[in-house]
């Protein structure tokens, strides 16, 4: 994996999030306190600004880097899932793990972190089924199961972060943090087909 790949990888991930911005946060409105769209973009914006050092890095230390910095930079609840996603995805990867392996350490990472688990209306919906294709080589299926993963979370009750003080009242909106994960999955796998590496 190279500097070039990597440099790549952040405009597109920042790319997705700024344009997607606003309709998170009208997302996190609904069920949250409207913040989703702001801090994912300001964490996303700070990877862009720090783009050059963090491609210099090799790939694990790179997946680690990125992390601390969304864990810094993102604040709020998923500030600190979406650094630990990065974070066990780098330790998988410095062990020389593949694709698969790093999502599912990085998975195990946010669950921890969240003290959550899949049915909770969270990222970990659109994670995990993310990962069993993944794992299962269903590459080319994997836009899809994020898209229907998230519209899963529409009928769920949160039971983690801000949106589970809503209670039943949480049930008909889509989870802004499964849909943030839900854009980054497709700005991956697009650019991952275009380089040929899926
Ligand atoms: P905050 O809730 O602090 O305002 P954000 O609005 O940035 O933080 O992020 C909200 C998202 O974080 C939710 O939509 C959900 O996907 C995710 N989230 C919140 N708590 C947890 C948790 N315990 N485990 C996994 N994901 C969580
Ligand atoms: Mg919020």
């Amino acid at each position: 994996m190279n500097g070039d790949f990597i440099d790549a990888l952040i405009a597109a991930a920042h790319s997705t999030i700024s344009d997607h911005a606003d309709e998170l946060t009208r997302l996190d409105q609904a069920i949250g306190d409207g913040d989703h769209g702001i801090n994912l973009k300001r964490g996303f914006d700070a990877l862009l600004a720090d783009r050059e050092a963090i491609a210099g890095l090799g790939y694990p230390e790179a997946l680690h880097k990125a992390g601390m910095t969304l864990v810094m930079k993102v604040g709020g609840a998923s500030g600190p899932l979406f650094g630990s996603l990065l974070m066990g995805m780098a330790k998988a990867a410095g062990r020389g793990e593949d694709l698969a392996s790093q999502l599912g350490e990085g998975i195990e990472m946010v669950k921890k972190r969240g003290k959550s688990d899949v049915g909770a209306k969270t990222m970990l919906d659109l994670l995990v089924p993310v990962h069993e294709a993944l794992a299962a080589g269903r590459i080319d299926d994997l836009p899809q199961v994020a898209d229907d993963a998230v519209v899963r979370t529409r009928d769920m009750q949160a039971m983690r972060g801000r949106a589970s003080f809503l209670g039943e009242r949480s049930i008909g909106h889509d989870d802004p943090g499964a849909s943030s994960a839900r854009l980054l999955v497709h700005a991956v796998h697009r650019l991952l087909g275009e380089r040929g590496i899926l």
